[in-house]
């Protein structure tokens, strides 16, 4: 059996890059991802200014934003009026813009760009089953296409998602954290008339968001209120509701003939009470799921793998990657903890703003938004919301 010097564990947006990043560097990395089929859902529309630069590490960067809508401003808007807006063109001097492009033509880019780095890197169809440290190497063991595999790695990148297997076989705890805000959201044709501006409605009965995405399509983000007699608990909404409730409560109208996607989801929050157990890293969602209003999950996890990968690196330099020193992973683990921490913090403030409210309540936070959109400083709540800060 080969050691290779990683495995990555999960083949989806977090784990490609890491795995990308690490083939860039020269090292040998294999990707184990237990899915074949392409995620149709679209999640992650959202790519900021920090993930360009890492996307640029590997070449990546242009060609995602040449698909992409560059979304160079963010309006506010409530009862009719805008209150404000926040540019970002001061986020960054190369992506002075938030790329908005469906994670699954993200995905498509990044598992190009790791097949010409890495041939054949990526197995899909390989699921993880078990996996054993010993001092030397990680042993993986799990079902392939053709029966049980088994693979040596030093070390071990856990991408494998929120609800992360290898999390769970490490005993590592990872306290959830359920909101009671529930969302719909749809791609439709976009008659909106915003065009490349993401719109934010605050709105009595609660938040519509709305942001252009490629090919003349936007996708409306709606919480669910009392006006929502419909449960879209069950599974995916009906379009109809959701071209209601946007209808109602801003005014644009949107046809529910045109949509493509419709899809319902809950907010929780996880975070793992640690990261690294001997040479297994836990990365992306794994370490820390987030809530999606805000979109921030994805870059969060981006950077987890930029961070990490030099690291990787050096350790494996390090006699071959034999020796571990426990310390090694102990300033990456804790940077990147503090990052997500703020990212939660982050989306649990833009849920607050976004719930229902009474009118005078309303009206105080139309006057507050105005006021800050106003202020000389407004341009840092675009560094902000673009990730600056990670
Ligand atoms: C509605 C919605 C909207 C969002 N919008 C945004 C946004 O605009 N911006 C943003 O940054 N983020 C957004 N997010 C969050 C973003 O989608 C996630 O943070 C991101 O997908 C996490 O990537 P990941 O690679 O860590 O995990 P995942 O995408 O979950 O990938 C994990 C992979 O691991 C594989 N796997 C699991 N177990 C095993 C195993 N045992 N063996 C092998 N493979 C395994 C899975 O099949 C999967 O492919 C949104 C999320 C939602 C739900």
């Amino acid at each position: 059996m080969i050691t290779h010097d990683v495995v990555v564990v999960g083949g989806g947006s977090v784990g490609v890059l890491a795995a990308a990043l690490l083939a860039r560097r020269g090292l040998d990395v294999a990707v184990w991802e237990r899915r074949t089929d392409e995620p149709a859902l679209s999640r992650a529309i959202g790519v900021h200014a920090p993930s360009l630069d890492v996307l640029d590490e590997v070449d990546v960067a242009d060609e995602l934003v040449a698909e992409a809508v560059r979304v160079r401003r963010g309006v506010a808007r409530s009862g009719g009026r805008t209150l404000g807006s926040v540019s970002f063109d001061r986020v960054h001097r190369r992506w002075p813009f938030v790329a908005a492009l469906p994670q699954h033509r993200t995905e498509r880019l990044l598992r190009g760009r790791l097949e010409t780095l890495a041939p054949g890197a990526l197995r899909r169809g390989t699921a993880l089953v078990e996996l054993e440290q010993e001092p030397e190497r990680v042993l993986l063991r799990g079902e392939g296409p053709g029966g049980p595999v088994e693979a040596a790695a030093r070390f071990v990148l856990a991408a494998d998602g929120a609800r992360s297997p290898v999390r769970d076989a490490l005993g590592i705890d990872a306290p959830l954290r359920r909101y009671p805000d529930r969302y719909v959201m749809c791609d439709v044709a976009d008659d909106s008339r915003h065009g490349a501006d993401a719109v934010v409605h605050l709105e009595r009965r609660g938040v519509v968001e709305s942001f252009p995405l490629p090919g003349g399509v936007r996708r409306f983000v709606v919480l669910l209120g009392e006006d929502a007699a419909v449960d879209a608990r069950g599974g995916d909404p009906d379009a109809g509701l959701v071209a209601r409730l946007v209808a109602e409560r801003t005014g644009v109208e949107v046809d529910p003939g045109t949509a493509s996607m419709t899809s319902a989801f809950g907010v929780q929050r996880r975070l793992a009470g640690r990261t690294v157990a001997g040479r297994v890293v836990l990365i992306g969602d794994a370490a820390h799921e987030i809530s999606p209003i805000g979109g921030q999950g994805m870059n969060l996890g981006w950077l987890d793998a930029a961070a990490l990968a030099p690291v990787v690196a050096r350790a494996l330099r390090s006699a071959g990657g034999r020796r571990l020193d426990p310390t090694t992973f102990r300033p990456y683990e804790e940077a990147r903890r503090r990052s997500a921490v703020r990212s939660a913090r982050q989306a649990e403030i833009n849920m607050a703003l976004g719930r229902p409210v009474g009118a005078v309540a309303l009206a105080a936070r139309r006057a507050g938004l105005s006021a800050a959109l106003r202020l000389p400083t407004r341009h840092l709540l675009g560094s902000v919301y673009a990730m600056r800060w990670v």
